[in-house]
C-alpha cells in the first residue's frame, strides 16, 4: 500500500521541564536508597504514564496524608507546591518528608512570604482548585491571597488599599492572557508591586513560543499531555488561536480517532512540560502506519535548566 505523505513540525523546546524531571528523581532516587515503598502525596507530575510507571517500582500515590499508613517510610510533595499545613502534619506524626516542590514554585511562596511581611495584599493569578493554587495560597492565614482568574475578575476586584497591593501568578498560565489580566490590575492600581522576574516559568513560555512557531504552518497541532495538566492544556488554546485550525489534547497514541485524521499533508506535534517523550515517539509511530512520515524539528531555542536534589538524597544512604 502506498501512503500519503506527511510531514511533522515537531515543536522545541517540549515536554519534561526541569521541575518535573527533578520530581521524578526524587521519587526514583527515594526508591533506590530507601526501598519501597515510598508514599507521594498526589500525581507528582501531572500524567498517568509517569504514575503509572512509578507505581510499578513501589511508589504508592496518596490524596492525603491521613491516608499514609506507614509513617516510617518517606512521603514525597509533589511539584506541584503544598500549602504549609501539609510539612506541619508530616512533621507532627514525625514522617520523612521529601519535597519536591518545583524551585521555580518556590520562588512564587516566596515572594507572597515577603508580600505578606510587608503588609501587602497579595492577588494571585491562576486556576481556581489546580494544586499549584492550593499550595500557594496555603503559604500565608486565610484571606491573606485573592484569587483571580480572567480580566473581568481583574475589573471587579475591589482591594483594601491600592497603595499596599501586590500581584502574583500561577507559573503554567497563558502568557498572553496572563500579560491582559496584569495590564488591567496596573490600570486600576498603578502601584500595584509585581514580581521581580515573571512568575510565568522559562518552560511555559518556551512551549508557548515554540507553539506559535508552527501553529500557522499545521493543519492539526497534537499537544501530548493530560487533561489535568495546566500548561498542555494552555498550549492547546496557544495553537488554535495562533492559526491551527484543530488543536488536540492526546494522552497516548491510542486515543488517536484515525477516521477524523485523514487527508493530512502536515501537523504539529508538541508536549506539556509533564508529558515523556516516550509519549511523543509513540505518537509519531502511530502516524508511520497510517502515512509516509518526514520529521522536520522546528527549535525555538535550547533549554539547559537543571535543579539540584534535596540534600538528603545528594548525600549517600542513610535509613529514614
Ligand atoms: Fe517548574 Fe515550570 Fe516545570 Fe512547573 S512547568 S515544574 S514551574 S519548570
Amino acid at each position: 500500500m502506498i501512503k500519503p505523505p506527511l510531514t511533522i513540525l515537531l515543536a522545541a523546546p517540549r515536554g519534561f521541564c526541569a521541575g518535573v524531571v527533578r520530581a521524578i528523581d526524587i521519587v526514583e532516587r527515594a526508591l533506590a536508597l530507601y526501598g519501597a515503598p515510598v508514599f507521594v502525596r498526589h500525581e507528582i507530575v501531572h500524567n498517568k504514564f509517569v504514575v503509572d510507571s512509578l507505581k510499578a517500582k513501589g511508589a504508592i500515590f496518596v490524596k492525603e496524608l491521613d491516608e499514609v499508613t506507614d509513617t516510617t517510610r518517606p512521603v514525597v510533595f509533589s511539584a506541584h507546591g503544598v500549602p504549609k499545613s501539609v510539612p506541619a502534619m508530616a512533621a507532627a506524626r514525625h514522617m520523612f518528608q521529601l519535597d519536591a516542590t518545583c524551585p521555580l514554585v518556590t520562588k512564587v511562596h516566596m515572594e507572597a512570604q515577603r508580600h505578606h511581611a510587608e503588609g501587602f495584599e497579595i492577588i494571585l493569578i491562576g486556576h481556581q482548585g489546580h494544586p499549584e493554587v492550593i499550595g500557594t495560597m496555603g503559604q500565608l492565614p486565610d484571606g491573606a491571597v485573592r484569587l483571580i482568574e480572567t480580566v473581568e475578575d481583574a475589573r471587579r476586584i475591589s482591594v483594601l488599599n491600592p497603595e499596599k497591593l501586590a500581584y502574583i501568578t500561577q507559573t503554567t498560565l497563558s502568557v498572553d492572557d496572563t500579560r491582559d489580566v496584569i495590564s488591567e490590575l496596573q490600570r486600576r492600581f498603578p502601584s500595584i508591586r509585581g514580581p521581580y522576574k515573571e512568575d510565568i516559568c522559562y518552560a511555559t513560555t518556551n512551549r508557548q513560543e515554540a507553539v506559535k512557531s508552527i501553529a500557522p504552518r499545521v493543519q492539526l497541532l497534537l499537544v501530548v499531555g493530560a487533561p489535568n495538566s495546566s500548561n498542555s492544556q494552555r498550549l492547546v488554546e496557544v495553537g488554535a488561536r495562533h492559526g491551527t485550525p484543530r488543536s488536540l489534547l492526546v494522552q497516548r497514541a491510542s486515543d488517536l480517532d484515525w477516521s477524523t485524521l485523514e487527508g493530512l499533508s502536515v501537523i504539529g506535534i508538541t508536549a506539556g512540560a509533564s508529558a515523556p517523550e516516550s509519549l511523543v515517539n509513540e505518537m509519531i509511530d502511530a502516524f508511520r502506519d497510517h502515512y509516509d512520515v518526514a520529521v522536520e524539528t522546528v527549535s525555538l531555542r535550547e533549554e539547559n535548566v537543571a535543579f539540584k536534589l534535596p540534600r538528603e538524597l545528594r548525600e549517600t544512604s542513610t535509613a529514614p
